[in-house]
């Protein structure tokens, strides 16, 4: 049995068909998906989710949305986050983290609202899902500076050095899609060479879609029924069987996401 530990079911690309794609997906061997709407206007929608599916679901603010709907200060919108959180419980946060693929975009304001989002983390004792773009030793340094309990760096890409920090500081790293095309050479290496019991696999689906869906970069929807398939694709890129992968991975977001 597998776990999607990373996921966006929320998305309106699954509109039409969520009840069935859930049901496939359990079919296929996922016993658990992690949803994460990212956008303080989809947590209504993600509670909702998670009464229907029993979806493990993070409430967070995606570094590209922190500036949030119109009218609202970065403060009114961080006390925002903390109040569904208190209320709701979620069984992490995320997904956040910061984005600097477009050089100085927000990248101030992302920094403060990340750090307010740790907090909360810390606060209440919740394991976090990371977005970690062109930013990993920033990442880095703001885990450093406000201790979490945890949690995953979610479609990792960085180097060797940078994987060792996460690692370190008790995160999982996350793998899917792109680590099923054989020219992802950098991020199989780290599929390879990472300890794993730091090792989660992720659809980011509707977003991702692995090799058998298209060439890299295809807007294919990717979908959680998949990930049963991308893992198998990844056991063998680690060269371990598909059920014991199956069954450490999943281990991995038990213990990161259990024992509260
Ligand atoms: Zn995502």
């Amino acid at each position: 049995m597998w776990i999607d530990s990373h996921c966006h079911l929320d998305s309106p690309e699954f509109d039409a068909d969520r009840d069935e794609v859930v049901a496939q997906s359990l079919a296929e061997g996922v016993e658990a998906i992690v949803n994460l709407p990212g956008h303080v206007d989809h947590f209504a929608q993600a509670k909702a989710t998670r009464e229907r599916y029993g979806c493990l679901t993070g409430y967070g603010i995606h570094p590209l949305w922190v500036a949030g709907p119109a009218g609202r200060s970065l403060r009114e919108h961080i006390g925002e986050l903390r109040h569904w959180v208190s209320r709701e419980k979620p069984d992490l946060i995320g997904e956040i983290g910061l984005d600097f693929f477009v050089a100085d975009f927000n990248q101030s304001e992302q920094e403060w609202f990340f750090s307010e989002q740790l907090k909360i983390a810390r606060d209440f004792d919740l394991p976090v899902s990371l977005h970690v773009r062109r930013s990993q030793d920033h990442v880095l340094k703001h885990l450093r500076r406000v201790k979490v309990r945890g949690g995953f760096a979610h479609a990792f890409n960085g180097s060797a050095q940078q994987a060792a920090e996460f690692v370190k500081l008790g995160f999982c790293l996350g793998f899917g899609g792109t680590a099923t095309f054989p020219q992802a050479q950098r991020v199989r290496a780290l599929l390879r060479d990472v300890p794993l019991e730091n090792v989660v696999v992720e659809t980011d689906a509707p977003d991702i879609p692995p090799s058998f869906l298209g060439t890299m970069g295809s807007t294919a929807r990717n979908s959680p029924v998949f990930l049963p398939q991308i893992g198998v694709i990844l056991a063998s890129v680690r060269g371990i069987a598909p059920e014991s992968f199956a069954v450490a991975t999943t281990d991995n977001v038990c213990r990161t996401i259990g024992g509260k």
